[in-house]
């Protein structure tokens, strides 16, 4: 269907002749604040029935920053959660440690957990490796990123299991992925590029889902707003350092003037998958020597960070 918009006026709602508030690229479509959340939560629903992310019975850890796309999460899965009979939420915030950050965020996630009554867990990088981010970073801050994301997995997932849970269900959205593929293909790393599934197939580890991996990032900063549950938290200060906030600008860029480059970008990594389907591209899974979680070295990441930082 053709996008409905009157001459001189705000384009009206493809479904009804309500004010749109976004429009969808892909589908041509302007939608209204009311279709919005409809569409989008009925888009999870298909991401999760599709890709066999939840079952019933599953005990499913939501990673809950507090930030806007976990946010987003957590209340599209707890209205869809009834559907899966026997399934419960347990919501896991990690605090990296990271001053001028955390605090509002950590605040937001507490509130938004209390609202909808999910079990909520707190775990910290100082319990896990004894020393907060900004203390870990000095004279690194350009591997911040890296440091960050291999400890917060790390984290996330003990929390997950200590918390009795089936599965990890992350944020991770439409744009993301796209800029994963792109960062990945920069990188020529193929292994990467094909594990980004987000069907949490992987036997070795806890099931990582992503349930908002067909959701762009601005459908779901609007479907907060028109709820009312958007609010502007602060940036993490080592956002400067991340290849993604350049790969994300150049993305954002292009997706503007040529709409559908990030849709076309998981769809040429799914086709990639197809390709590579029965092809051993990863290295055999060992455990490693040290903490016996699996890795595919001799060392896991964690490790091989700890020993980096004399930990
Ligand atoms: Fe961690 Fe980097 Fe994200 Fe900051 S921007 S929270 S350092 S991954
Ligand atoms: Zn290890």
């Amino acid at each position: 269907m053709e996008p409905r918009a009157v001459p001189g006026e705000s384009p009206v709602c493809t479904c009804c002749a309500e004010p749109a508030v976004v429009y969808q690229s892909v589908t041509r479509r302007h939608l209204c604040g009311t279709h919005l959340v409809r569409d989008v939560e009925e888009r999870v629903r298909a991401t999760i029935q599709e890709n066999g992310q939840i079952h019933a019975g599953d005990r499913v850890a939501v990673g809950l920053s507090g930030g806007k796309d976990s946010t987003a999460l957590l209340v599209i899965l707890s209205r869809l959660l009834p559907a899966w009979p026997g399934a419960s939420l347990v919501a896991i915030t990690v605090d990296e440690g990271i001053a001028g950050y955390r605090a509002d965020t950590m605040q937001a996630a507490e509130s938004l957990t209390e609202r909808l009554g999910v079990d909520h867990r707190i775990v910290t990088f100082r319990d896990l490796i004894g020393d907060d981010l900004d203390t870990l970073l000095v004279g690194r801050e350009t591997q911040s990123c890296t440091i960050c994301g291999i400890l917060r997995k790390k984290a996330l997932a003990d929390a997950a299991r200590a918390a009795g849970a089936t599965s990890i269900a992350t944020g991770h959205n439409l744009d993301d992925d796209a800029q994963s593929v792109l960062m990945n293909a920069f990188r020529g790393d193929l292994p990467r590029l094909v594990r980004m599934t987000g069907t949490g197939t992987s036997e070795a580890f806890l099931p990582r889902i992503k349930p908002l991996m067909a959701i762009p990032e601005k459908e779901i900063a609007s479907y907060l707003f028109v709820q009312d549950l958007f609010s502007v938290l602060p940036e993490c200060p080592y956002t400067k350092y991340a290849l993604r906030a350049e790969v994300r600008a150049l993305l954002s860029d292009y997706e503007c003037r040529h709409p559908g480059t990030m849709q076309h970008l998981i769809e040429s990594k799914k086709m990639i998958e197809r390709y590579c389907a029965g092809t051993p591209v990863m290295e055999p899974l060992h455990r490693c020597r040290e903490c016996g979680d699996p890795c595919s070295g001799d060392l896991c990441q964690v490790c091989r960070l700890r020993h980096s930082l004399g930990k």
